[in-house]
């Protein structure tokens, strides 16, 4: 008996004509993700993606756990794929799903029938697989409204594949579908919730940290890192731009009313990683921004934010309350290093009580004595690169 794992793609459905460039672009995905689990071969079977591993030395556990982080993915299931021989059917569903059918209280069968041949309708194999079972397994009763697990026997051109519960997918659509955008990491809460929600959606992701040493320490890049690690899990590899912050952190200090400190240095953000955006073919910025929160998320401070930009910025917590935020990062796992205690540029010159109704005059006002150009010019000169992998070993195939 051969295991296998069956892909049901979830929005790619509707996709239309652009169908199999998404399943290309899922498969690739795929494929990166198991890098250094063995070989694996993709086909695509009527609606399904059965992705089958060649020899025995796969680990199909972790297999199976990293395909559950991978968008563009409904649902999946661990299948047993075994010879189109009602007798060893029955025998496949007794002993691959035993130990669950014996936790079970109640089951029902469903058969899918695509290889027209076979000499059992669908009827008759739900019938003499349920009649099979319950001899089997006497606590077993049917219900076919809500069984605690469904024996799904698929009949297909090459084998029979035989499997319980469906498990639900990652969601979303294939990373990279949709492009590439900018992800702006602090070490908080929120940006790598950001950066997942919007990879869900699609886009691949480039990350941007800004670092102010000897104010901000190794260890607070580290965290950014580590981070970063969790959502590449989910997005696959992320290049990550580290942008020497200080010298712009510190003229800002020096030069411009304390009462703008945080949106004058949160403009000077965007315009770098706006250039680090073009170089890297980025269409958009993402940020974890969510409006209220603190002082320079408030509406005006988020128009001036957004009034140097001129590629859009992606703020998908925009509307979340913060214990929604946490729920994400909990899920995704990234929550226990974002409340590590290591500082963060933001938090190193926050004014005491910063403006929460600024205007975009007054802070080109402001920044009118900072030798803006030269200072960009340098932090971009400054940037170091650091590739990110959610995984040992994805790093097959272009960046
Ligand atoms: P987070 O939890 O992501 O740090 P926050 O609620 O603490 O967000 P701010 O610190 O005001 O809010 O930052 C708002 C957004 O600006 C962040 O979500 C992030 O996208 C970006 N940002 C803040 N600090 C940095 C940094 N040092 N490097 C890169 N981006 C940053
Ligand atoms: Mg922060």
């Amino acid at each position: 008996m051969d295991e296998i794992i069956l892909i049901k793609n979830g929005e790619l459905a509707l996709k239309g004509l652009n169908r199999h460039t998404f399943e290309d672009m899922l498969i690739k995905n795929m494929r990166q993700r198991l890098t250094g689990l063995g070989h694996f071969d993709f086909s695509n079977e009527q609606s399904t993606i059965v992705v089958k591993p060649r020899g025995d030395v796969t680990d199909m556990d972790e297999a199976f756990s990293r395909l559950c982080r991978v968008f563009g993915i409904a649902g999946l299931s661990r299948a047993a794929s075994v010879e189109k021989d009602m007798d060893t059917i029955l025998k496949a569903a007794e002993e691959y799903l035993g130990e669950k059918l014996l936790a079970a209280r109640t089951f029902k069968v469903n058969a899918k029938r695509s290889d027209k041949s076979f000499p059992l309708g669908s009827p008759e194999i739900c019938s003499e697989t349920g009649g099979y079972l319950l001899s089997k397994f006497h606590h077993l009763k049917v219900d076919v409204h809500n069984p605690d697990i469904i024996v799904n026997v698929e009949i297909r051109d090459t084998a029979a594949y035989i499997h319980g519960n469906q498990v639900k997918g990652a969601g979303g659509m294939p990373v990279g579908s949709s492009g590439r955008a900018a992800l702006l990491i602090s070490g908080g809460i929120d940006s790598p919730v950001a950066g997942y929600m919007m990879a869900k959606r699609g886009l691949q992701l480039t990350g941007i940290h800004f670092a102010s040493p000897p104010y901000t320490s190794k260890k607070a890049e580290q965290k950014v890192c580590r981070l970063l690690e969790k959502v590449a899990m989910y997005s696959g590899r992320i290049v990550l731009f580290i942008v020497p912050f200080t010298e712009i952190q510190e003229q800002i200090k020096d030069n411009c009313p304390e009462e703008l400190f945080t949106l004058v240095m949160r403009r000077m953000m965007m315009r770098i990683a706006q250039i680090i955006a073009a170089d890297q073919n980025c269409g958009a910025l993402i940020t974890g921004e969510s409006v209220g929160q603190v002082a320079s998320q408030t509406m005006p401070a988020i128009a001036c934010t957004e009034a140097v930009c001129d590629i859009p910025v992606f703020r998908p917590l925009i509307g979340m309350d913060k214990d929604e935020v946490v729920a994400i990062s909990r899920k995704i796992d990234t929550f226990d290093i974002s409340i590590l205690p290591y500082e963060d540029c933001c938090t190193v010159f926050t004014p005491k009580h910063p403006r929460t109704r600024p205007t975009i005059p007054l802070l080109e006002k402001a920044e009118q004595a900072l030798d803006i150009e030269p200072l960009i010019e340098k932090a971009v000169k400054g940037v170091r690169m650091v590739i990110i992998h959610g995984y040992k070993n994805d790093d097959e195939g272009e960046i």
